[in-house]
């Protein structure tokens, strides 16, 4: 399948690893031209020289600009929009993303704690798609994908902050789908189960210590309620973010879309 997507101009946020990293590793491998951030300079720049070095980027023709910026700073993002458009001068899709709220329970966040939440997960979202959505209305084409977790199908016991943030983010994405549809906008959002990366470690060593048992018996209990039997591939999920920001993807909207080996039990 042609996916259309060669030459075209995507952000995306909080790609020094991870699902990010793989994202814009996926979106470059069809020749997309990609900028990409996190708030290491180092490994942001390690990150798209490995991008830019791949063999079939290059095949394709795909392009990386990697850029310093934190999710949680507005000028941070204008300077990213503003690098994007001065390089490529127009922005076709967005991959929003971000750092997890750390784990715990109701009675471990302070209003701080819960602020910091709305900071880096849902404010940084309304802020990225705000600066990139009227150009892409305007141009009467463009991709909004909102990666948060499982966790807005079925909430996670000790994952509080991301369960009550992450909802707000895949509500603002079906709403908005519906304003900018006609505009050739898609909005969707993409919900990953355990897929394996820094962060999946993170949650399981704070479930381990919670439960005072090893990293590997979390890690085996996790993965025997998984209908696959084992935890995702990054490059699993970018799947279906590079499918949902193709030219194909155009009458999918508003969609909640869950990459998780069947974990989510539910049929809505
Ligand atoms: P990761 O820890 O591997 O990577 C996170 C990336 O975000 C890094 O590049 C980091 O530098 C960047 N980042 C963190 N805070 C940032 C900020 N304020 N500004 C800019 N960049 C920032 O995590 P991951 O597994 O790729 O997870 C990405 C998101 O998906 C997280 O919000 C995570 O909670 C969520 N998620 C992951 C899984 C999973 O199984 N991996 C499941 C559900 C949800």
């Amino acid at each position: 399948m042609d996916l259309g997507l060669r030459g075209r101009v995507a952000i995306v946020a909080a790609a020094s690893k991870g699902l990010g990293k793989a994202v814009a590793l996926g979106l470059a491998r069809e020749g997309v031209r990609v900028a990409l951030f996190s708030r290491d300079e180092t490994q942001i720049k390690a990150a798209g020289d490995e991008i830019a070095a791949d063999d079939v980027v290059r095949r394709a023709g795909g392009e990386v600009l990697p850029l310093l910026a934190d999710v949680t700073h507005d000028e941070d993002l204008r300077r990213v929009v503003s690098a994007t458009e001065q390089r490529w001068a127009q922005i076709d899709i967005l991959f929003n993303n971000a750092g997890g709220p750390p784990p715990g329970y109701f009675e471990d966040f302070s209003d701080e704690d819960w602020s910091r939440a709305f900071e880096l997960n849902l404010l940084s979202t309304v802020r990225l798609t705000r600066l990139v959505v009227s150009g892409m209305r305007e141009r009467r084409w463009g991709r909004i994908l909102n990666l948060t977790s499982t966790s807005v199908k079925q909430p996670i016991d000790n994952l509080l902050l991301s369960n009550a943030i992450r909802s707000g983010v895949a509500a603002l994405g079906k709403t908005l789908a519906n304003g900018v549809a006609a505009d050739g906008v898609t909005v969707n959002t993409i919900a990953p189960g355990r897929i394996r990366t820094d962060r999946l470690e993170q949650v399981d060593r704070s479930t381990a210590d919670k439960l005072g048992v090893s990293v590997d018996e979390v890690r085996r209990r996790s993965e025997a309620l998984i209908p696959m039997g084992r935890y995702g591939r990054p490059e699993e999920l970018a799947a279906a973010a590079v499918f949902l920001a193709s030219e194909p993807a155009a009458y999918i909207t508003g969609q909640i879309v869950v990459v998780d080996g069947g974990l989510v039990k539910s049929t809505a």
